[in-house]
């Protein structure tokens, strides 16, 4: 069984019901919007076929909503524009009238860029790979000289690296979509170009607000600008997640700081106990090739053997030739990389940054409870998530069942590393909770009468309280489902 998640995104390429279900099959763990590209309306049927498939399928998929961010892009443009080394061309705001001159001229959607750039700065084009000298910033007109010319076509994004932006992180845009993505069910967000703890906690706010009491999505941050990185502790306390957005971070920084960064990234998300994902480019050639190149598999096994909980796939599956391909391929070198892992895969304890409290105490003795041959998984009984969430954190040797009756915390459950989620019935005794068990693991063909689990739940069970137990359960053994009607029966004398 492959325990760290595939992300897939979602795009014309793969959003038709066919190929979802390709995409599922071949190992699509959870499903990316990107809010960068497209309308709510074509969000919506996306977030409709792929709920739908996956229920056909009865297999939970996660969908992750992509907010922009602070993205500057530029507007459209008539015709692709070619830029030469040593010319001056004129960028002005798409909102305002053509500025007069016989230089080329480059719309950019963003006013706010015209706030902050000084002459001297440097801006990277279409992920770096052309670039723009400032000579003159007057009002909302800048005139740049071409340092590395180019073909430029529309929306193409601008990177200032080192220019201190003076945009808010989570512009009106992102929350009209938001909103919007909420009310779709949405299981996580991401907010891209985050700076500073403070443009995660708009968004967590935000969240809170359009929840209207229900259980909120994760809320994930994209790092991918320097600024990022010396706040990543403070970061951290705000967010469920991050993802490394190694595509911007290495235009916005030198693409050779972008491995450790990697490293240090994932490690520091393990040591808190909050989820990562790495992403861009992990098998960028798959955009047009049916195999990737051998650095690519490189790639994704060592972001494995790095500790990442999930693995992510951008143009590959939104608009390349070959989605189900690169799903299935990506999934083959996980689970080889996975296969070598307490060989070469980075041995940081995970059961560090689980924190004090019941549900983290329970993570470390089963655990512990895991490593006996006898046992074949764990089993965690959960209402939101939370103690299935610091089991994957803990990163046991056997593979997590994690079962709810709850169906949202059901989907957040496939981001999860190392989680099976099972959709179940609510368990009001021990009793119940172990017949469920035996019922939906013999049902699924995961696990042969007298396999060994260890059962993790609080008890008294309908009380709803943190894990407080772990019990080891032989799979279709009456012994154990005895045991608990006598533990349940006792119970009730007591009270
Ligand atoms: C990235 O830059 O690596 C990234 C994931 O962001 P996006 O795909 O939105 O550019």
């Amino acid at each position: 069984m492959r325990r760290a998640k595939i992300v897939a995104t979602i795009g014309p390429a793969s959003d038709s019901e066919a190929m979802l279900e390709s995409l599922i099959k071949a190992g699509m763990n959870v499903a990316r919007l990107n809010f960068s590209h497209g309308t709510h309306e074509q969000h919506e049927k996306r977030v409709a076929t792929i709920r739908k498939v996956s229920k056909n399928l009865n297999v939970p998929v996660g969908i992750l909503q992509d907010l922009q961010g602070p993205k500057i892009r530029l507007g459209k443009l008539a015709v692709p524009l070619q830029l030469e080394v040593g010319e001056q061309i004129c960028m002005y705001a798409t909102q305002d009238e053509l500025p007069k001159t016989s230089k080329q001229l480059l719309p950019v959607d963003f006013r706010e860029l015209f706030d902050s750039v000084q002459i001297g700065d440097k801006l990277l084009l279409d992920d770096g790979r052309l670039a723009l000298q400032v000579t003159s910033a007057v009002g909302r007109v800048v005139e740049a000289k071409v340092l590395v010319g180019g073909t430029l076509s529309s929306h193409k994004g601008i990177n200032l690296p080192g220019v201190k932006l003076r945009i808010a992180g989570f512009t009106e845009k992102d929350k009209a979509d938001l909103e919007f993505g909420m009310s779709q069910g949405v299981d996580a967000v991401a907010i891209s170009f985050v700076r500073s703890a403070d443009d995660v906690r708009t968004v967590r706010e935000a969240m809170v607000d359009f929840a209207k009491g229900k259980q909120l999505p994760f809320l994930i941050a994209k790092l991918e600008k320097p600024e990022a990185m010396t706040e990543l502790e403070d970061i951290l306390d705000v967010v469920d997640g991050v993802m490394v957005a190694r595509g911007d971070l290495g235009v916005e920084l030198p693409p050779e700081r972008v491995p450790p960064l990697q490293k240090h990234i994932i490690h520091s998300a393990n040591a808190r106990a909050k989820l990562v994902i790495t992403a861009t480019q992990m098998l960028e050639s798959m955009i047009q090739n049916p195999i990737p190149t051998r650095a690519e598999a490189s790639d994704v096994a060592n972001a494995i053997f790095d500790g990442t909980d999930a693995v992510m796939l951008s143009a590959e599956t939104a608009s390349g030739d070959y989605p189900s391909e690169a799903v299935a391929m990506m999934s083959r070198i996980v689970v080889e990389a996975e296969s070598h892992f307490l060989q070469w895969g980075s041995h940081q304890d995970g059961r560090a940054g689980l924190g004090q409290s019941d549900a983290a105490s329970m993570a470390r003795a089963t655990n512990e409870m895991a490593h006996d041959p006898d046992v074949s998984a764990v089993a965690v009984f959960t209402m939101q998530g939370r103690s299935a969430w610091l089991m994957s954190k803990a990163r046991p040797e056997k593979q997590i069942l994690a079962f709810t009756p709850e169906s949202e915390t059901y989907n957040q459950l496939a981001f999860l590393w190392g989680v099976k989620p099972h959709l179940a019935r609510y368990a009001n005794t021990l009793e119940e909770m172990l017949s469920g068990v035996d019922a939906a693991l013999l049902a699924s063909g995961t696990m042969q009468p007298g396999q060994q689990v260890v059962l993790v739940c609080g008890y008294p069970v309908g009380a709803m309280r943190a894990p407080n137990m772990a019990l080891l359960h032989t799979v279709g053994s009456e012994s154990t489902v005895n045991l608990a009607r006598n533990l349940a029966e006792n119970n009730v004398r007591k009270k």
